[in-house]
């Protein structure tokens, strides 16, 4: 490829059309210079999102002791990663919590919890922590992540002042039994369907560095565009000792740098979030990533600690960006979102626009 064809592909995200598989795997390999690459994906990031870097914190719910068998993560069945576990937190610690990320700037509050899917008890848990989070802070975006949604669930946490759920896919269809044994790539995709259906913004993205193929990257970034994501969290794997990726350190700073251009590629006016795992694949070259991502989760991760908030403002800063204020919107225009679900006035807690 020559410089002209990464022009043309910046051209062609511009107008929101997606790369060919050889485009795309082009982006992968090394044909191009890594600077060359990142200043293509940077002026579509510039196009649809300016210097605005958006940023979201993680609230653990409940930590550990979970079911399913996710080959990643520290909380699966059997994992004897010495991460913290506890059961759930109250809806006033959560909204403690939340607060303290929200003075920091962050924007996005993502309530997760361990565990195949919520009960009903679980809902309940939910709604009343989503009322303490929005009674301190009503602006505020919650964001739900409780795995595998049952009918009705989604529309519950609607009701509730949910304003997105996330669900991610984390590799392609095609490697997902290698990784996970107790659901399916269906199953999540069933989900994330449910909570769109349901009127909540979806938010899904991927885990990278468990020995996909560039082919796997491909096809987890077509089978997310079908999707219609609002937002695309992009994790590179944190090797948890006790886990059966736990001695994968596969990563490179220029591959974890393609990949995030790549997916800005795909999703040009989407929230593409740089997620866990940016400190230590990422490393020096982090504030490169900024060029491409618009998101970034806000200090500490489900069970790893990430680096600590000021570092992360101090990068944004020194890099030429600026975090994004309540006051603005994340997404272009021309997305969806700008139809605001009314979550105040009249059947709420809250009062009306006024
Ligand atoms: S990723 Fe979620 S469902 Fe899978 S093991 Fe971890 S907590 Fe459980």
């Amino acid at each position: 490829m020559t410089a002209e064809q990464l022009d043309h592909l910046a051209d062609k995200a511009i107008r929101c059309e997606a790369p060919t598989r050889a485009e795309a795997l082009t982006v992968l390999s090394e044909s191009f210079e890594l600077l060359d690459v990142i200043a293509a994906g940077a002026r579509v990031r510039r196009e649809f999102f300016g210097r605005r870097v958006k940023l979201n914190t993680i609230v653990n719910m409940k930590s550990g002791l979970c079911p399913e068998d996710c080959g990643y993560c520290s909380q699966r069945l059997g994992s004897a990663s010495e991460v913290l576990k506890y059961s759930w937190i109250t809806p006033a610690k959560a909204a403690e919590v939340a607060n303290q990320a929200v003075q920091a700037g962050a924007k996005r509050v993502c309530l997760v919890a361990s565990g195949r899917g919520p009960g009903d008890r679980d809902i309940r848990r939910i709604e009343d922590t989503i009322a303490a989070i929005t009674e301190d802070n009503p602006q505020v975006e919650v964001c739900v992540c409780l795995g595998l949604l049952a009918e009705g669930q989604a529309e519950r946490l609607a009701a509730a002042g949910a304003h997105a759920y996330s669900h991610n896919l984390n590799t392609s269809e095609a490697r997902y039994a290698d990784i996970c044994s107790t659901h399916t790539f269906d199953d999540r995709v069933d989900t994330l369907r449910r909570a769109t259906t349901a009127g909540l913004s979806p938010c899904s993205g991927a885990i990278f560095g468990m020995g996909e193929s560039d082919d796997d990257i491909v096809d987890l970034a077509v089978a997310l565009r079908e999707l219609d994501p609002d937002s695309v969290p992009v994790n590179f794997l944190i090797p948890f000792d006790g886990t059966p990726l736990g001695d994968r350190w596969d990563l490179t700073p220029d591959r974890c740098l393609r990949i995030l251009a790549l997916f800005r590629f795909y999703f040009p006016d989407v929230e593409v979030r740089l997620a866990g795992g940016r400190e230590i694949h990422l490393r020096s070259l982090q504030p490169l990533a900024l060029h491409l991502a618009n998101s970034m989760f806000l200090g500490d991760y489900l069970t790893s600690e990430g680096q600590p908030g000021a570092d992360d403002r101090q990068m944004i800063a020194d890099a030429g960006f600026l975090v994004e204020g309540v006051e603005d919107q994340t997404l272009p225009a021309a997305r969806h979102d700008l139809v605001a679900i009314r979550r105040r006035g009249a059947g709420t807690a809250l009062p009306a626009n006024a």
